[in-house]
């Protein structure tokens, strides 16, 4: 693609085009702004490349050549993004006709193997994602063993296009991000936000009877605590500049855990106290790079569903289990049923004893082993103070999605010098145990958006039901019966427009609404509804007390299936 962007155009600077999981892009600078009218020239000229069947011709070069390779050809991002191999490094180029391209490897042998492809979209991208830097045209696209495949993966890439949750979120007013607050800063707008109060309250409710408590802690923290966590040292590019409250540095906190640990130092433990669940909606803020920011998968500010669990080493086999259990329940409650895991091991540089690594490593395994969840070994993946789960789950249209996180952790009860009064009258070091089930609230609702493409099942839609007048005649009716369903904790809302009915019900499709109930004259006199459900259309005439008890039902059963496919 960039061989054939070269071919077409003039003066085009390249940057670096790699593949990524789901097919490749490459990032140009050219004075002509693309569009996707742009592609079947683009798209001929590469067959044609193909149909010439050049070889890739891997070439070794010295760093010094590269460097005159590139700048010969005005090539400046190569040049310097030459500087970024380090020393030592062979740097390798690869030749493909005329095209010359600094690249890692390895290719096809030839240009006549490449069978399909298609360019998809483009889009504005910051040189190394930095905004102050030259904004680049990024080219996407995918290739496949046969045409067959690329269809399919269009397919795939356009229904994931329709759920986009930026575009669901602005349709049916769910939240935004608001220039003049900044970005990755989330507004939740009424509707938005009503899902994720329900979402809050069956996730405090589920943490209850699962032996938890709840926590809430302060945003800020003096300099000193972050020292102490050591967040200072190896987290700080992920933090905020410091406030000065009476000349000390504050700290906006970028993790929950240190306040946590605060309380667990408040007082003496015992054994007898352990284990400790402790959880918190604790709202953190962290720098990431505009150019990486998207939508609310990738945010400044979020809130964790965090929790840290400190225990005795003989309770850490139950502990972990309890929590993968605890992480498939809630998965599952909210049509999430195919789940993943990545168990990431002892790396090369650690903190914590060998027998702390093997233990906690094993009663991970364990706990994934006993709830049959298929895992994949990340050998030596773990971060330097504990080994950890990450679960993934597949949504509705198979996107694999990293959610949750059990992270053991030997640095802060070291650091923090927590400790618990044993059965043998010493003290012992407590096992701590860092988890996100939902992973952040942002990123969850970003994920079920799309998961539901809107259409959420009844128990979190914002609005359940409309009540759709067919004439002002029965407006009177129709508020009694608004009135009746809100005194059974519906959420309702009667459509009070001058539209016709067939509008009506358009308009209420299109804002996903479960259950709409048409009122007209005949249902107004004998104290009925006719009932149509956003999926099945028409369910015929109900009394109240009829659709009451469906509702009920639908809503105790977290019930998904309706709202499967309802795009
Ligand atoms: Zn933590």
């Amino acid at each position: 693609m960039a061989a054939a962007v070269c071919r077409l155009f003039e003066g085009v600077k390249l940057d670096i085009g790699p593949s990524t999981d789901s097919g490749f892009y490459y990032d140009f600078d050219l004075s002509h702004r693309l569009a996707p009218e742009d592609f079947p020239p683009i798209e001929r000229e590469m067959a044609r490349i193909v149909a010439e069947d050049l070889p890739f011709e891997r070439l070794e070069v010295g760093r010094s050549e590269a460097q005159s390779l590139f700048e010969s050809q005005g090539q400046h991002y190569k040049v310097e993004r030459l500087a970024d191999i380090p020393e030592g490094e062979t740097i390798t180029v690869y030749r493909c006709g005329g095209f010359v391209d600094l690249c890692r490897g390895p290719h096809l042998e030839r240009t006549g193997q490449i069978k399909a492809f298609k360019l998809l979209s483009v889009a504005g991208s910051y040189y190394r994602g930095i905004e102050t830097n030259p904004m680049l045209q990024r080219v996407y696209g995918i290739v496949g063993a046969t045409q067959q495949e690329v269809d399919e993966h269009v397919q795939r890439v356009e229904e994931a296009l329709k759920r986009d949750h930026r575009k669901l979120g602005k349709e049916l007013d769910l939240f935004s991000v608001q220039d003049d607050v900044g970005p990755g800063l989330i507004h939740w707008h009424p509707k938005g936000a009503r899902i994720r109060s329900i979402i809050e309250e069956y996730w405090r409710k589920e943490h209850f009877r699962s032996g938890y408590e709840l926590l809430y802690s302060p945003h800020i923290g003096r300099s000193g605590l972050w020292e102490t966590s050591g967040h200072l040292g190896f987290y700080s590019e992920n933090m905020y500049a410091p406030m000065e409250i009476d000349d000390v540095k504050y700290y906006v906190k970028p993790m929950n855990c240190p306040f946590h640990i605060q309380i667990y130092k408040s007082q003496k433990r015992s054994y007898r106290d352990l284990p400790l669940r402790w959880a918190e909606l604790g709202t953190v803020y962290r720098y990431e790079k505009t150019g990486v920011l998207h939508g609310l998968l990738r945010v400044r500010g979020f809130t964790q569903d965090d929790a840290h669990i400190f225990c005795t080493p003989e309770q850490v086999e139950d502990e972990v289990k309890r929590t993968v259990q605890f992480a498939l329940r809630i998965w599952r409650s909210f049509g999430f049923t195919q789940i993943t895991a990545y168990l990431a091991t002892k790396p090369a540089k650690a903190v914590g004893t060998p027998e702390r690594w093997a233990q906690a490593t094993a009663s991970l395994q364990h706990a994934l082993e006993s709830e049959n969840i298929p895992f994949v070994m990340d050998e030596g993946g773990g971060a330097f103070y504990g080994p950890k789960i990450d679960l993934k789950v597949k949504d509705a249209i198979g996107r694999e999605w990293q959610m949750s996180t059990i992270q053991f952790d030997f640095n802060l009860p070291e650091r923090f010098q927590l400790a618990y009064h044993g059965d043998d009258g010493q003290d012992h070091q407590p096992y701590m145990v860092h988890r996100a089930l939902l992973g952040s609230l942002e990123r969850f609702f970003g994920v079920l958006v799309e998961h539901y493409a809107g259409a959420f099942p009844l128990w979190l839609a914002p609005e359940q039901v409309r009540i759709l007048p067919i004439s002002e005649k029965q407006a009177e009716v129709a508020g009694k019966l608004a009135a009746a369903l809100e005194g059974e904790d519906f959420r309702v809302r009667l459509d009070r427009s001058a539209e016709k009915i067939g509008a009506k019900i358009r308009n209420a499709q299109m804002d996903k609404i479960p259950y709409m109930l048409i009122l007209g004259a005949r249902e107004a006199e004998q104290g009925t509804v006719s009932v149509r459900s956003r999926t099945a259309g028409d369910l015929g005439v109900m009394r109240l007390e009829e659709l009451v008890g469906r509702l009920r039902e639908e809503v105790a059963s977290k019930a998904v299936s309706e709202s499967k496919g309802a795009a």
